[in-house]
């Protein structure tokens, strides 16, 4: 089944997903708000951060924006919880917590 993601609206839910469901049209990804899909999200201790931006290159999902050479806040649009980016901080400035 191919669904255009433009009828089925970009605050559709993963409940209005189908089983192996393909979304059409290219270039989606900023729009399809997947955060909503995690279950665990990174939470960012900023006064431990020491803006060293190892975090920033290993997240599959570009969730850690950086700007004027400092890392910002998580992209919880579009995180998936996924953890790695807490594996790569090495002073603890990140830490995981559950969605509710
Ligand atoms: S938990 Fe995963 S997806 Fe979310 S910011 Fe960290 S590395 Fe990226
Ligand atoms: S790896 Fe840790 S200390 Fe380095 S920028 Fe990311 S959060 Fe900050």
């Amino acid at each position: 089944m191919t669904t255009d993601i433009t009828k089925l609206g970009v605050k559709a839910s993963w409940r209005d997903l189908t089983e192996g469901m393909v979304i059409a049209k290219a270039g989606t990804s900023k729009e399809f708000n997947t955060g909503e899909w995690s279950t665990d999200k990174p939470v960012f201790i900023e006064e431990k951060c020491k803006q060293c931006l190892l975090c920033t290159p290993v997240c599959p999902d570009s969730c850690i924006p950086v700007k004027e050479g400092k890392r910002g806040e998580f992209d919880y649009d579009h995180c998936k919880g996924c953890g790695i980016c807490v594996k790569s901080c090495p002073f603890g400035a990140i830490t995981m917590e559950g969605v509710e």
